[in-house]
């Protein structure tokens, strides 16, 4: 380990590079049960997240925080579309939305084959305009993050054609959540948080993406301590997990580099700002933030 702010802690040196001794990590806001699903609107210079047990998704700039939807439907993971436009996981109606430019709510997905989907989790935009999304079981174990109910369909990870079309992609994790793709969008990486959170298997498997479809599924990192909830990518191609003790940073080839370390459970990330170099952390009741010298992915 070598010697920097108190805030990170640099595994490989390389890391040293990427973080900057005089940029705090600060604490922006705080009282949320469980914040979630940060991302940022560059547009607005705002950051949305979801506070998903008290069923709100709240807005952070330069006003403060406020309020930007209650009663959100238990809303986790968020992203944009490549048009822009808001694009949601609902626990509590079990379906990925899409928040159109005038305020009107369109739904992405809610069954598939007949079935209702568990508690879509997080989701992605591929730049084909595909919208990927997680569905574990999370949301529907209990009325805390949602309304509990049986499952009717095993967890699996899902791909919306831009023609609405939803086809099962990967069936055979015990309960994907975060999901993130390479720059290139050569790789998908799925985080699995086991079928009880901090419970096996928890690690993060990269999936080759050359025939449009995810193949594979190779064992990318596993996650000490803690779970891989959400992911990004950075424009160089690392990764960025939560973990229990902050934010772990992954080398393309699956290596740790070193951390941010934060003060409570890391649910999920993002990268914003002026330049998308400032990392935004949603972590258990408080939302973090940190300058980095590295930059977000393209896209959120
Ligand atoms: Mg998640």
């Amino acid at each position: 380990m070598t010697a920097s702010a108190s805030w990170f802690e640099i595994v490989d040196p390389t890391f040293g590079h990427y973080v900057l001794d005089n940029a705090p990590l600060k604490k922006l806001a705080e009282g949320f049960d469980w914040a979630e699903g940060p991302v940022w609107f560059g547009d607005q210079q705002c950051l949305l997240f979801s506070d998903v047990p008290n069923d709100r998704i709240l807005r952070y700039g330069y006003s403060g925080l406020t309020t930007f939807r209650a009663p959100a439907n238990h809303a986790n993971g968020h992203t944009r579309d490549r048009q822009g436009r808001l694009i949601s996981c609902e626990h509590g109606t079990r379906r990925v939305t899409r928040t159109e430019w005038d305020g009107q709510i369109t739904v992405i997905a809610d069954s598939y084959r007949g079935k209702r989907l568990n508690s879509p989790n997080d989701v992605v935009v591929s730049r084909d305009g595909a919208i990927w999304f997680t569905d574990p079981h999370y949301g529907i174990v209990s009325d805390y993050e949602g309304f509990r109910a049986e499952a009717e369909l095993p967890c699996s990870v899902y791909r919306v054609d831009p023609d609405g079309t939803i086809e099962a992609v990967i069936t055979d994790m015990a309960c994907p959540n975060g999901l993130a793709f390479s720059p290139d969008e050569s790789r998908l990486y799925v985080a699995d948080t086991g079928r009880a959170f901090h419970a096996d298997p928890q690690h993060i498997l990269s999936f080759d993406m050359g025939t449009g479809r995810p193949k594979g599924g190779s064992l990318f990192h596993r996650i000490d301590p803690g779970c891989a909830d959400g992911i990004r990518v950075d424009d160089e191609g690392n990764l960025w997990s939560s973990a229990r003790d902050g934010v772990h940073c992954l080398a393309p080839d699956g290596h740790l580099m070193g951390k941010v370390l934060v003060p409570e459970v890391v649910s999920n990330l993002c990268f914003g700002g002026r330049a998308k170099h400032r990392l935004f952390i949603t972590a258990t009741t408080g939302l973090y933030a940190v300058v980095l010298n590295r930059r977000g992915a393209q896209w959120p």
